[in-house]
């Protein structure tokens, strides 16, 4: 399709989203194609979902095998690539864990909200769920309402679903804790938030508190899942074993999926949760395949190696220019905070006219998410892009 035509079609989307303007047709692992015929570095996959790269060979073999099969059977039948997806994401996590599975990071943590919930209620009335300043939980009323930004609370979408407040760091947490307070939920290193680690001894101990006081940990892993860290899941890093974790974006590749992950694999009965799509025979076969690369990419030490070279590119880049403050991260989930004399819009606005895509978090984080597939040269050829960026907008 021209890029003309398909300007006049995006009048019938509802404007939910500022887009450029580039008409990308197809990629290969971290490089993008353009109608016009240009090539694109992403460093972004998608806000980390295409984990496995663009293109991929072994993902789309599984999923086109998969297709003339079986696409869909609803959850009232077996689906062995269900069950399988999930015995392997309880083996990779390394401790026993039951999963339901969503199709989205909001759908997965609504599912973790209703888990706790019902956990909370059971014994006495215990709803209350805390969450911390800055994170990002989703788009969904309740998810909302977890997300602690106000300017996620506007009244046009009030009323919002009770029982969640946030407060500004993991010591307020434990003070906030009260007798109708039944979880916490974080992420390990907000994402949307500014790509800010948590640090790692609060972390610890807010995990001694919440099995002292039987209080569920749920640790929003949705953008920190799936190797994204270099380990399977960010709280691994941790050294924690949370009571529940939810997972989406990278888990799939590209394809839609959600999951919730617990300890507690008694809590739900027939009938308290369900989904319709959720784990179909197509999205379970992506998360095995995708699982299946991404171990083979950690085992093989690769995903180690393209973590220190990318770190190491980010160092380099940001010993160059005043404007860069610190780097932040974890693994291939990287930012750097900048300085107030620039606007990482402007500077997100200018890599793309050199090919090359990068997100912004936060107020002025410069937010990296590339494939984990990526290779030493697409790395190259991203920053020296990043850097002829840097230098047109000082
Ligand atoms: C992206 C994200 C979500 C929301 O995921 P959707 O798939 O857009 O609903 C929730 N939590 C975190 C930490 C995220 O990064």
């Amino acid at each position: 399709m021209s890029k003309r035509k398909n300007m006049e079609n995006e009048n019938y989307l509802l404007k939910t989203y500022a887009k450029k303007q580039s008409l990308f047709t197809h990629g290969k692992n971290a490089t993008l194609f353009s109608s016009d015929e240009e090539e694109y570095i992403d460093f972004t996959s998608g806000i980390g979902v295409v984990s496995v790269g663009h293109g991929n060979k072994r993902l789309s073999r599984a999923l086109s095998e998969q297709s003339e099969k079986l696409l869909h059977l609803s959850n009232l039948y077996l689906n062995p690539l269900q069950a399988s997806l999930a015995k392997k994401i309880s083996a990779l996590a390394g401790f026993d864990l039951g999963v339901f599975f969503a199709n989205s990071g909001a759908e997965a943590n609504e599912g973790a909200i209703k888990l706790a919930r019902k956990y909370g209620n059971k014994a006495k009335k215990r709803y209350k769920i805390i969450t911390l300043e800055n994170s990002f939980h989703g788009r969904t009323l309740s998810t909302l309402k977890a997300t602690g930004q106000e300017s996620f609370h506007a009244q046009d979408f009030a009323p919002f679903v009770d029982g969640f407040c946030f407060v500004k760091d993991i010591d307020a947490m434990i003070k906030a804790c009260d007798e109708r307070t039944v979880a916490y939920m974080i992420e390990l290193v907000q994402g949307e938030g500014g790509v800010n680690p948590l640090s790692k001894e609060k972390v610890q101990e807010l995990a001694r508190f919440c099995a002292k006081h039987d209080i569920l940990l749920i640790v929003d892993e949705v953008q920190t899942g799936v190797f994204r860290t270099g380990e399977f899941l960010c709280s691994q890093v941790y050294g924690i074993e949370p009571d529940i974790i939810t997972l989406a974006k990278g888990l799939g590749g590209g394809v839609p999926i959600g999951a919730v992950l617990t300890k507690h694999k008694d809590i739900f009965s027939p009938g308290d949760h369900g989904s319709t799509f959720g784990g179909g025979f197509l999205v379970s076969c992506a998360g095995l395949e995708v699982l299946d690369i991404l171990e083979d990419l950690q085992k093989s030490g690769a995903l180690d190696e393209s973590i220190e070279y990318f770190h190491r590119k980010l160092k380099e880049l940001a010993s160059e220019f005043e404007f860069f403050q610190s780097i932040q991260g974890v693994g291939l989930m990287q930012g750097i905070k900048c300085s107030s004399s620039i606007e990482v819009g402007d500077l997100v606005n200018k890599a793309h006219e050199n090919k090359l895509l990068v997100l912004k978090a936060g107020l002025n984080t410069l937010r990296f998410l590339p494939p984990l597939s990526i290779t030493k040269e697409e790395i190259d050829e991203g920053f020296k892009r990043l850097r002829k960026a840097c230098y047109e907008i000082i």
